[in-house]
């Protein structure tokens, strides 16, 4: 499996798992734990969920599902904007600690930017670090601009923009992108598969068939092939961890990769950064 660097220098597997809208059915419950717990077990170790998701409840489900394998977990959270406070943020981290069953996290995000002044928030991401509550701290839907002026407010050690990215969302390639690049932050891509709608594109289906797999597998073949890309898609069943997982062995040609360039062209100009 590929891995990508932080720029603090540790590693992570360049497939992860993603689970917003896990938790919502229960009836669903068990089937997802499942393939959570599979997809740690095929190499997918890194998990991200967010306090905001199924209100509290995904990150419940995520405990659950890494009871007795925490540690070999890169555990991802998100913060809400208005919890990004220096006042709030503890309470808001406390509180996914305990619903993930765990006394830290691996990797911390604003989950976007809202009204809290972004130097606050990056000193309580800081202070946080400092009492052991989580290992280090990132970002969320933030355009190039907004880094900017995160870097300038004492955020360099920034560890990553998680921000949607896939063949249908290529705007950061033109700006974003290369200013992460630069700084060897890594992009951590979410909907992956555009939520599956990307699935039924005709051009992409056309590929997947030549190539004798799915256009999921495709979609995120694409995604791995780029540098210093972590690609987080959700998966509600063990069949797709499985099916997403090999797409972490497919490589992808340059006839294949020109031929996708071409049904999803790269941006002509700047594109203001998208969000779900
Ligand atoms: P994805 O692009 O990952 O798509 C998820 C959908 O695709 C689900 O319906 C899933 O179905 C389906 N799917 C997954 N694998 C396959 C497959 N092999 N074949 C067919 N269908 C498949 O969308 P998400 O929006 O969930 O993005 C991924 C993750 O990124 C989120 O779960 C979340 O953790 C994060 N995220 C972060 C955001 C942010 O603002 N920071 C915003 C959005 C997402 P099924 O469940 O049946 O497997």
């Amino acid at each position: 499996m590929k891995t990508i660097r932080f720029p603090d220098g540790t590693t992570v597997p360049a497939l992860g798992q993603g689970t917003w809208m896990m938790a919502e059915d229960p009836s669903r419950r068990r089937q997802e734990i499942a393939a959570l717990r599979e997809g740690v077990e095929l190499g997918l170790t890194l998990i991200d969920t967010a306090e905001m998701y199924a209100d509290g409840e995904s990150e419940r489900l995520v405990g659950e599902a890494i009871t007795g394998m925490r540690d070999r977990v890169f555990l991802i959270s998100k913060a809400y904007p208005q919890n990004a406070s220096a006042k709030r943020l503890p309470r808001a981290c406390e509180a996914s600690l305990e619903r993930l069953g765990t006394d830290r996290l691996d990797l911390y995000l604003l989950h976007w930017r809202g009204s809290v002044p972004l130097a606050e928030t990056v000193e309580a991401m800081e202070r946080l670090v400092a009492a052991g509550k989580i290992v280090r701290w990132g970002v969320s839907n933030l355009d190039a601009n907004d880094l900017e002026e995160l870097v300038a407010a004492g955020g360099e050690r920034c560890q990553t923009d998680q921000i949607l990215y896939n063949l249908t969302r290529r705007g950061p390639e033109h700006d974003l992108i290369p200013w992460l690049a630069e700084r060897r932050m890594p992009v951590m891509a979410y909907s992956p598969v555009e939520q599956g709608r990307l699935l039924a594109h005709r051009g992409l289906a056309a590929i997947a068939r030549e190539r004798g797999v799915t256009p999921a597998q495709v979609a995120l073949a694409w995604l791995l092939a780029r540098d210093g890309v972590i690609a987080i898609p959700k998966a509600g069943s063990a069949a797709h961890v499985r099916e997403n997982r090999a797409a972490a062995d497919l490589d992808l040609s340059d006839t294949d990769l020109a031929r996708l360039d071409d049904v999803f062209p790269r941006p002509r100009g700047p594109v203001p950064l998208e969000m779900l």
